[in-house]
């Protein structure tokens, strides 16, 4: 079981504004990646509504591995997302998940679902990142001014919450999911208790304006082959009980056996991808979608609510590879193939349902693509495996870049501009943007259908690797692995070259200590190191699969955990963790399943206690000096200390440490000035 940790609130704040303030970067995503609105009056404007409320542009990460915790959804909204679909959340908060989970090597399949956290902490990381987001907002000057003249205080930097809950009536109408609703709907306990943990330091961020209402809509999302009129049942139960509106997601296999292999096989050429059969008779069929869409819009407009459908979820597909270990029968596939598939079914269902109803699309969403996912009217338009792919969260400014210089080579102001003029449907549409979307849509179906570039032709590259295997120091140093990862788990820090040689030391029974063996070198070439923080990493396998080289940036780079709590309850799995309680820095260790300790005895960095499990030597300039104790108490025979591991802790130690490059293992203690 591998579990996530949630990073403490105040921890995140300084995490943010020094490391803004010393690199120009919010966890790890470089200033220059982030989508900076125009002050331009005379830009184009990208703000939509979502269930008649008000965003800055129609894009945002989907339910999924990008909006679990507090720092994705910042990531998120630095990167320019404007809606986000929350991390599905349920009933059973103790889910294993195997791992790896996600295979983004070309077109996307995983087997992952719903959130990692107990429902409680989801809610705590959804109402931190909310505040995280107004602070950004309102108090642009606590983190260094990050978006300088970018209006992102104005309705360009509005954003929307969109609650994700699955995946059955009885555990959505249980206690713990409508504690978790009513949170959402009201969070002003949180926001206080929140509050009350700011520091003096940060105390005017206390008196800033914090909405206390989230989110007042949710995508539902059902379990592939959940029955019609269960769905049905939640979703009345969602707009009249809680109150909200309601977006329902729908499955791809609606579309029929026929039409989806044969856009899946015979048009797109993904022979090797199986649907599993069951998936077509055991959800949601496309009549009685159609059925219960209409009854629920007229119960949502009857309650003052809106309705919608969301296309769609992944497809459920035999597990034909080995990524995946082998007791997972099927898997989900999204990316370029599932884009054609649900494009293809949200037409068929627009052409019978009307073109009033709103629509949601994820699938396969790209940069390319997102010009005419707005064209079609789709909105808000959520992307998830794009964001796994190298550039991680950076990827998204340029879907809002395209969309703007495809606006304006229209002379489109607005977006309903664009979907009018996209196309050339608006006069047909009487100036419409709704049905203008519609009309849109059957063109651009066929574009999409026949565009190779969503072929497996076009989609069988892997990444590269080379022929070398990781180790604790040193590698190619390619920081792919960082924003690969959805959580900002892999970060850089510095370390000064080192060349040394040394010898081990045996400790004989008599506490008397000698050099002996041959003479090895310990090397660091690098200044730049690659290391993981343990608690934000959930072993999903993404930063492996784009890794140059081999056996895993999270497996093979040393791990830090941010509590002593989190590294005892990260046993087996090796790691480190600083305690910075005492009066100098210690480094309690795992290496190859032992315990060990470095304790720091001077500011100098040259004199130490290093603790292998067995023994404690006093170590000085790198040379052992005395036995300090026994860690058993008892004696003991021979002792053979591997001074190699002494001088990897040592190195972590003073560099992971040093207040030279801001990451989450060290923002608490710079942010404190601790030694
Ligand atoms: S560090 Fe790698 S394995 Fe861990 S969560 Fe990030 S991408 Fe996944
Ligand atoms: S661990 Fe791999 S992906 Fe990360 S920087 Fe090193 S070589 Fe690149």
């Amino acid at each position: 079981m591998v579990d996530l940790y949630c990073s403490p609130f105040v921890d995140l704040i300084d995490r943010m504004r020094l490391e803004y303030q010393t690199r120009s970067s919010m966890f790890d995503l470089p200033a220059k990646k982030w989508f900076h609105p125009s002050a331009d009056p005379d830009a184009p404007d990208l703000s939509t509504t979502f269930h008649g409320r008000p965003a800055g542009n129609p894009v945002g990460p989907a339910a999924g591995p990008q909006t679990q915790m507090a720092q994705n959804l910042v990531l998120a909204y630095l990167a320019g997302s404007r809606i986000f679909e929350l991390k599905t959340v349920q009933i059973n908060d103790r889910l294993e998940i195997p791992r790896p989970c996600i295979d983004a090597t070309n077109i996307g399949y995983n087997v992952e679902w719903s959130q990692e956290l107990l429902l409680h902490e989801s809610l705590d990381q959804y109402v931190q990142g909310w505040m995280l987001l107004h602070m950004l907002r309102q108090s642009p000057e606590t983190f260094g001014n990050p978006f300088s003249d970018s209006p992102i205080a104005g309705p360009a930097g509005d954003f929307l919450f969109d609650m994700s809950v699955g995946y059955d009536l009885k555990g959505i109408q249980s206690d713990t999911v409508r504690r978790f609703l009513s949170g959402m709907l009201d969070a002003s306990k949180d926001i206080e208790a929140l509050k009350a943990l700011l520091p003096d330091r940060l105390m005017h961020l206390r008196d800033l304006d914090y909405p206390s209402a989230l989110s007042s809509s949710i995508t539902l999302s059902t379990f592939h082959g959940c029955p019609a009129d269960e769905i049905e049942r939640i979703c009345e139960f969602l707009l009249t009980e809680i109150g909200v509106d309601v977006i329902v997601k729908m499955n791809p296999p609606m579309l029929g056996a026929e039409r989806l292999e044969y856009l899946l096989h015979d048009v797109m050429g993904y022979h090797e991808v199986t649907v599993n059969p069951e998936a077509y008779t055991s959800g949601l069929l496309f009549d009685e979608s159609i059925e219960i869409c209409r009854r629920l819009d007229t119960l949502a407009k009857a309650n003052g609510r809106s309705f919608g459908a969301k296309f769609s979820n992944t497809l459920e597909v035999v597990n034909h590879k080995d990524f995946f270990t082998p007791d997972n029968k099927v898997m989900y596939l999204s990316g370029p193939p599932l884009h054609v598939i649900t494009l293809t079914l949200a037409a068929e269902f627009r052409k019978v349902m009307g073109h009033a109803m709103p629509i949601t699309f994820s699938a396969g969403v790209d940069r390319k693509n997102f010009p005419n996912m707005v064209a079609c009217g789709f909105k808000p338009i959520t992307t998830c495996t794009d964001l796994l792919k190298p550039g991680g969260y950076g990827r998204l400014p340029g879907y809002l870049g395209d969309l703007t210089a495809g606006m304006t080579k229209l002379g489109a102001k607005t977006i309903d501009e664009f979907i009018l003029k996209a196309n050339s449907h608006g006069d047909e549409a009487g100036g419409d943007p709704v049905l203008a979307g519609f009309l849109n849509m059957a063109d651009i179906v066929k574009e999409t259908q026949a565009d190779p570039r969503y072929t497996q032709a076009k989609n069988q590259m892997v990444p590269k690797r080379i022929n070398s295997h990781l180790v604790v120091f040193d590698c190619v140093t390619c920081n792919k692995c960082i924003p690969v990862c959805p959580n900002d788990a892999n970060f850089l820090y510095e370390t000064p070259k080192v060349d040394l040689l040394y010898r081990d030391i045996a400790v004989q029974p008599d506490g008397t200590i000698k050099e002996v063996g041959e003479e090895k070198e310990f090397k660091v070439e690098r200044t730049e190191q690659i290391a993981n923080f343990a608690d934000y990493c959930n072993h999903c396998g993404n930063c492996d699969t784009f890794c140059p080289e081999y056996d895993g940036p999270y497996i093979k780079k040393p791990s830090f955990f941010g509590s002593l709590k989190a590294f005892e309850d990260g046993a087996p799995h090796d790691g480190f963790y600083v305690d910075a309680q005492g009066e100098r820095y210690a480094l309690l260790g795992r290496m190859d399943g032992v315990a060990c300790r470095l304790d720091s005895l001077d500011e100098a960095g040259k004199s130490y206690e290093y603790d292998d499990g067995v023994v404690t030597l006093i170590i000085e300039d790198g040379r052992p000096t005395e036995l300090a104790g026994l860690c058993s108490g008892q004696p003991h025979p021979p002792h053979i200390v591997d001074l190699g591991r002494f001088h990897t802790l040592a190195v972590l130690l003073n560099s992971i440490t040093s207040s030279s490059r801001v990451h989450q293992v060290n923002a608490p203690l710079v942010a404190s000035g601790a030694p």
